[in-house]
């Protein structure tokens, strides 16, 4: 893993290094890493939290945090905002800047669609997809 300078995330060597490496070229300084790999039992801690601030509705946590063992992180995803958003980069706000406009149009770039997937995880346009295998059962639309 290589940890991500002033992020204080880490990226997968290879593929996801590269493609982080790439974007950041392509779409300017202002995007940061806003999440990284994730190892499971780091995934178990983030959804047991959200399920405990649901009060333990698990059927509203997962709304926002895939479940354990779900999560593309695992597979080299990673998430982008843009610097000064702080929180803000997990909302439909990052849709609005210019950097993900940018983003989405550099024509190489995937955006994880979840907003159909079975967990009813939400679309989270801030998380960037490696490679676009049916296997894993999102169409992405995002023209
Ligand atoms: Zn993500």
């Amino acid at each position: 893993m290589a940890k991500i300078n002033g992020s204080g995330h880490y990226l997968l060597k290879g593929e996801s290094l590269n493609h982080y490496d790439q974007i950041r070229r392509d779409v300017g300084n202002q995007l940061l890493l806003t999440s990284g790999i994730r190892n499971n039992v780091k995934q178990m801690h983030l959804f047991l939290a959200k399920a405990f601030q649901s009060d333990g509705n698990l059927s509203k946590a997962p709304r926002s945090l895939a479940p354990p063992g779900h999560s593309y992180h695992n597979a080299g995803d990673f998430d982008v905002g843009k610097i000064g958003l702080g929180a803000m980069n997990f909302t439909a706000d990052f849709s609005h800047t210019p950097e993900f406009e940018r983003l989405i149009s550099l024509g190489y770039v995937d955006i994880r669609c979840t907003d159909t997937n079975q967990y009813g995880v939400r679309y989270e346009p801030w998380h960037i997809k490696l490679g676009c295998s049916s296997e894993h059962g999102s169409s992405c639309d995002h023209a």
